[in-house]
């Protein structure tokens, strides 16, 4: 069991993040995703003979802002390295990484866990190289083919620091990486496109052991859903061969979701087997200090930071604060609610459960929502003001969602305003006494619990639309009378 008593499972994770830089990390080639194959290549990308690489200025900037963000330090000289191996799609036969000195060490990131607890997973490294192209094998008899559009857009190569126990943290820690890469708008975070991948090296100890475990390298993981499945198989397989009096080899296995199961494809390979050495087309970089300093004063409020800030400043409960900020789109839509003069822990509320709820029953995200932020705010407003009910304010919810209309044409065509005229309120009242004189003499005997009914009689004559405080005054004014 991936949570047994006996044995603990470690997990590090290597994520390869697709820069959004406009052309690719060493020509001007676009990196637009989806195009025709091998329309997206020059003689640099595609490797000809006596070609020279041109290290792109905004990946360089982007690489600082992402070290900055998971408080790294930034190297202010980092090498290039030649990762030597054939492939079909690495039509340069090597790839240009970093291997000693890559350009951003020691950094950490916070798992908010569901627990509520905070963890720390440290991150040893980040490095910036270049992508491979892809081979196509399916439905082609006899033949793969090759697209090299992919060859030569950037990556950051993201590698933990074996801190992570369960599958869980595993998830979170993927989760909060995406968003702050999300947050910097240097990465798309589209695991099904591939522009965020991971590896997963994991192995199993007995609990109490101080010594690591061979470990396994898990690869062709290309959903959250799908590393945290692959690691809970990895980690009882791995503890069922210890417990058989077996022993685990170090391998690279393939994650088969459809099948559940993973397979070996291959020993693991060790640095020395790539023969790095520094890249000779290429001097180190320098970044300076004023480089450093200049993109830290443009990095944007992170998931972190923001958090705190809700929960500080505008009173929401943590648990809200995190959720509201899991994602850049969430914090800004919570924000423009906000603005439009929505108190923020009914805005909060608002967006978590309905809409939120709303969005999940429909498999959209909130950026596809069609309540927007505005309309949201003002209908918070017209609560508020107590033109409508919070009951009232549902139906309109729902009713924005259909129609795309603004929350005050709703409330105006359907005549939906509360009534907090008490003339129309003290009719209705004498009219629901009338009809139920029982409950009335129950009331008037002491039980006057009975008043909740009669509330929600006078309630339903109204079709909800009264205004609840002015319709309970009433109520007991004429019960005591
Ligand atoms: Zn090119």
């Amino acid at each position: 069991m991936a949570n047994d008593p006996l044995y603990e499972t470690i997990i590090g994770l290597e994520v390869h993040a697709q820069m959004l830089t406009r052309s690719k990390i060493f020509c001007g080639c676009s990196t637009t995703f989806g195009a025709e194959a091998n329309t997206q290549i020059c003689p640099v990308c595609a490797a000809f003979p006596g070609v020279l690489p041109v290290l792109n200025r905004e990946l360089v900037q982007m690489a600082i802002k992402t070290g900055l963000a998971v408080h790294g330090t930034i190297r202010e000289r980092s090498e290039f390295a030649r990762k030597n191996y054939f492939y079909p799609d690495l039509p340069a036969g090597y790839q240009i990484s970093q291997f000693e000195l890559p350009i951003i060490e020691r950094g950490e990131l916070t798992l908010d866990l569901e627990s509520g607890e905070k963890k720390r997973i440290g991150i040893t490294r980040i490095h910036m190289e270049v992508d491979a192209g892809k081979s196509l094998h399916e439905g082609i008899q006899g033949a793969s083919w090759i697209d090299l559009n992919r060859t030569g857009t950037p990556l950051l190569e993201i590698v933990s620091e074996p801190d992570l126990r369960s599958s869980r943290e595993a998830g979170a820690y993927l989760k909060k990486l995406r968003s702050i890469l999300r947050y910097l708008q240097v990465c798309d975070g589209n695991m099904e496109e591939g522009s965020f991948r991971c590896d997963a090296n994991v192995s199993v100890r007995r609990r109490g052991d101080t010594r690591l475990g061979t470990r396994t390298e898990l690869k062709n993981l290309n959903s959250i859903r799908n590393v945290m499945r692959a690691i809970d198989f990895e980690a009882d397989r791995q503890i069922d061969l210890l417990e058989s009096g077996g022993t685990i080899v170090q391998e690279t296995r393939l994650w088969d979701a459809n099948l559940n199961t993973s397979r070996s494809m291959r020993g693991k390979e060790e640095a020395h087997d790539y023969r790095y050495f520094p890249e000779p087309d290429l001097p180190p970089l320098v970044i300076t200090r004023e480089r450093i300093d200049a993109v830290a004063r443009q990095l944007p409020e992170l998931p972190d930071a923001k958090a705190i800030r809700f929960s500080r400043e505008l009173g929401l409960s943590e648990y809200d604060a995190g959720v509201l900020t899991s994602s850049r789109e969430m914090a800004s839509f919570f924000e423009e609610t906000v603005q439009q003069g929505a108190h923020p822990k009914t805005a909060a509320n608002w967006i978590t459960v309905e809409l939120l709820g709303r969005l999940n029953r429909e498999g959209l995200e909130i950026e596809q929502s069609a309540v927007t932020p505005r309309r949201l705010g003002r209908l918070i407003g017209l609560i508020q003001s107590g033109d409508i009910s919070g009951k009232i304010a549902k139906q309109v919810f729902e009713l924005m969602f259909e129609t795309e209309a603004d929350p005050e044409r709703i409330v105006a065509e359907r005549g939906l305003k509360q009534v907090s005229d008490t003339g129309a309120i003290e009719a209705a009242v004498d009219k629901v006494l009338a009809e139920n004189p029982t409950q009335v003499q129950q009331y008037r005997e002491g039980k006057t619990k009975v008043a909740g009914f009669l509330v929600g009689q006078v309630m339903k004559a109204t079709r909800g639309k009264a205004n609840p405080a002015a319709v309970n005054a009433i109520l007991q004014a004429k019960l005591s009378g």
